[in-house]
């Protein structure tokens, strides 16, 4: 297990950091934005930040950043722009998913040219079923030893700035065949790492990128389609059996995601202030019939606004509060079969708030808020990406009611 070791002072100047970059993502995020394109200018300056090193612990180079220090990181960023900092988050979440299954040998290397600034991805979704579908792209053994990767993954978030690639692919026999029986299948399902480098046309030597990338908002994360056509892993690039490893440490997704959204209240909540409080509407005829109507004085913004800061404070609390009891190993308390959704229930709450949020500042500001370049319609946009990222609000609740249900547990 990686065992971070930062202490408060050392964190501060990472946190400035971040505040530093934070404000760069949101002077360029618009143009990202419109233009539907991952937002390059940031590659230099994340990379140049450091930031990127901060999970990294100490014994292999790095600052040794904990959970929720990340979280507050990447909180940070996504203040200034949610989109960009989601493409980071990737970064985020394989550095703390692979460094806490990879071998001592493994995370020398390639934590160690984190350190020096290199991006990781993540591309495990595929089309025929997202995140929790077994891998369909295969992993042919090769002769010499190591495996050709074969497969598409459809949500390559930040594999425009990415050098290191890890991904999951199901070890079949010598030609190419799936195990047929599904326990072998998912015990075959393995988890990789290897290099990731692209020519400026995104064709690597057995990888390319296809710029598929078009949905309704986070434009700027560059979740385009990456093919592996032979790419090729030596036998040092397999990392662990991938379900078993991966839902041991997934809370370095879903707090990741978690923090995302947080960062995105902070903002929604900035945005609703600044407009709310110096909207005037003049003489109005209406629900409220007067000379001057300052929305600042209706009751149903005041109640909103106040609505809304209560759901940033507990989102906070939640999000601060999971880390925490990670951190401090109080999981060991909870069911184990549990511990994904309840880890997962954090970024469920805050996904739910934040939806919840964007909408009703947009009813708050208006009509305005509708329109193209308008801050809200894009929160409202982005925001919507929340419900999709695992766990999902669906599956949580499944995952708790079915082992709830089952009648041996009532004993407990
Ligand atoms: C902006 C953005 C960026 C992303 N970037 C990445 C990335 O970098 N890497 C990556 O790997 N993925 C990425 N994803 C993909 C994402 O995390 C999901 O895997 C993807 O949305 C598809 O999974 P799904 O569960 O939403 O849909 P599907 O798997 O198609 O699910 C369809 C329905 O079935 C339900 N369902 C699915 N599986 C189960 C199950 N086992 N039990 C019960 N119900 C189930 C779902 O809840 C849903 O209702 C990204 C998504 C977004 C929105």
């Amino acid at each position: 297990m990686l065992v971070p070791d930062m202490t408060d002072e050392e964190f501060r100047p990472y946190f400035e950091k971040a505040q530093q970059v934070s404000e760069f993502f949101r002077e360029i995020g618009p143009k990202y934005d419109r233009e539907n394109t991952f937002a390059t200018p940031t590659i230099k300056v994340f990379k140049e930040s450091g930031l990127g090193a901060l999970p990294v612990p100490k014994a292999f180079g790095g600052p040794g950043g904990n959970l929720l220090q990340a979280s507050k990181v990447i909180s940070e960023l996504s203040r200034g722009d949610s989109a960009i900092s989601l493409a980071y988050n990737m970064h985020y979440i394989m550095v703390g998913i692979a460094g806490n299954l990879m071998s001592e040998e493994q995370n020398k290397y390639w934590l160690g040219r984190v350190t020096e600034g290199e991006l990781m991805f993540g591309p495990f979704s595929e089309q025929r079923a997202g995140f929790s579908g077994l891998a369909d792209m295969k992993a042919i053994p090769q002769p010499e030893g190591g495996w050709r990767l074969y497969g598409k993954k459809v949500w390559g978030t930040l594999c425009e700035a990415a050098d290191i690639v890890t991904t999951n692919a199901t070890i079949t026999d010598a030609d190419g065949n799936l195990p047929e029986d599904f326990q072998e299948r998912v015990n075959a399902e393995s988890f990789f790492i290897g290099e990731f480098k692209l020519d400026e046309n995104g064709q690597g030597d057995g990888v390319r990128i296809e710029k598929t990338w078009d949905a309704l908002g986070m434009h700027a994360t560059g979740t385009q389609t990456v093919h592996f056509e032979g790419y090729y892993v030596p036998a040092d690039g397999f990392i662990c059996e991938w379900r078993t490893g991966a839902f041991g440490v997934l809370e370095w997704a879903s707090l990741m995601f978690a923090s995302i959204y947080l960062g995105m209240q902070y903002r929604v909540l900035e945005e609703s202030r600044a407009v709310l409080s110096k909207k005037t509407l003049g003489a109005t005829f209406g629900a409220i019939v007067a000379a001057d109507t300052k929305v600042s004085g209706v009751g149903h913004i005041i109640d909103g606004i106040g609505d809304m800061a209560s759901r940033v404070e507990l989102s906070r609390r939640v999000l601060y509060q999971t880390c925490q009891e990670l951190i401090d190993g109080k999981d060991d308390d909870w069911p184990i079969e549990l511990r994904f959704p309840y880890i997962g229930l954090a970024k469920t709450f805050i996904a739910d708030n934040v939806m919840h949020m964007t909408r009703h500042a947009m009813s708050m500001v208006g009509g305005g808020s509708f329109k193209k370049g308008a801050i809200f319609e894009r929160l409202y946009r982005d925001s919507a990406a929340s419900m999709f990222q695992p766990l999902n609000g669906d599956q949580s609740r499944t995952y708790i009611g079915e082992q709830l249900l089952q009648p041996e547990q009532l004993n407990d």
